[in-house]
């Protein structure tokens, strides 16, 4: 479906997203940098992001870790004494208005899946708990070898590389490395929500980078619609049925308002 070109948060752009979000039969979300942005959390490319300001990381990161897992985390205990930028402002980031607006669509019942390429963990924060987080978690850990995940704990330098408890192999990061596979189980899930789709939110995401990129267009080739909330146009903009311009700390709580007078269908995934 074409877009309408409601091309701004204005009154009935928002309503419209209301009727769509509660006409659905299965509505999922995909957010990005955009959301994290509006709680502090620098982004990493275009204007004023992390990369473009210090140069890209090496791109065989995960390469490197394989090849010196102790030397890795040797590093990062030392990061950990002396946090670097974007480490300092996710240890002090709180969810924003967007992403609890998002919560409470889940909570309501609107929202059956949230899928997020950020690793900041603010959408647990704020009380999501459908949720994949596709490029993993910045505070979890995750086992190279049988990808059992757990929290993030303290280690000291006799202790690294920690191993699995249940496989023993080495642990790392949750946050997935350039260079990394993303583990099977994040993508298998992130394709099936998006199969069950006959909406997704497309919120704070330029939706450009792979695998994530294709989930909208997952939903639009099966038939599928898309609403997207973002301050700039992007390519997806075209082709979502409501495009909303702004801060998804704006947007997603009028929306969240204008849904005050429906109810959510009773869950029933698009076949
Ligand atoms: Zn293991």
């Amino acid at each position: 479906m074409p877009g309408n070109g409601s091309l701004n948060g204005d009154e009935a752009a928002i309503r419209a997203a209301a009727e769509q979000i509660a006409a659905a039969r299965y509505c999922t979300a995909l957010t990005g940098a955009g959301i994290s942005k509006e709680s502090g959390i620098p982004t990493f490319r275009g204007e004023g992001g992390l990369w473009t300001r210090q140069g890209e990381p090496p791109m065989n990161g995960y390469q490197l870790f394989l090849e010196d897992p102790r030397g890795w985390w040797l590093e990062r205990l030392e990061q950990q004494r002396n946090p670097p930028e974007f480490a300092k402002a996710i240890a002090t980031a709180r969810p924003n208005p967007g992403h609890l607006a998002l919560a409470q669509l889940e909570q309501r019942g609107f929202l059956k899946h949230l899928i997020s390429q950020n690793v900041d963990g603010l959408h647990l924060d704020a009380g999501s708990t459908r949720l994949t987080e596709i490029h993993g978690n910045r505070r979890k850990l995750r086992c190279i070898a049988c990808g059992r995940r757990g929290p993030a704990r303290d280690f000291g330098e006799d202790d690294v590389p920690p191993h699995c408890d249940a496989c023993g192999g080495i642990v790392k990061a949750d946050t997935v490395m350039f260079g990394e596979p993303i583990p099977r189980a994040f993508i298998d899930a992130c394709f099936a929500e998006a199969a069950k789709s006959d909406l997704m939110l497309v919120i704070g995401t330029s939706a450009t980078v792979h695998p994530a990129a294709d989930l909208p267009l997952q939903v639009l080739r099966r038939g599928g619609a898309i609403i997207e909330m973002n301050v700039d146009a992007t390519p997806f903009s075209a082709y979502a049925t409501v495009s909303l311009r702004g801060p998804a700390g704006v947007l997603l709580p009028q929306v969240v308002q204008a849904l005050d007078s429906f109810d959510p269908r009773p869950e029933r995934p698009a076949v």
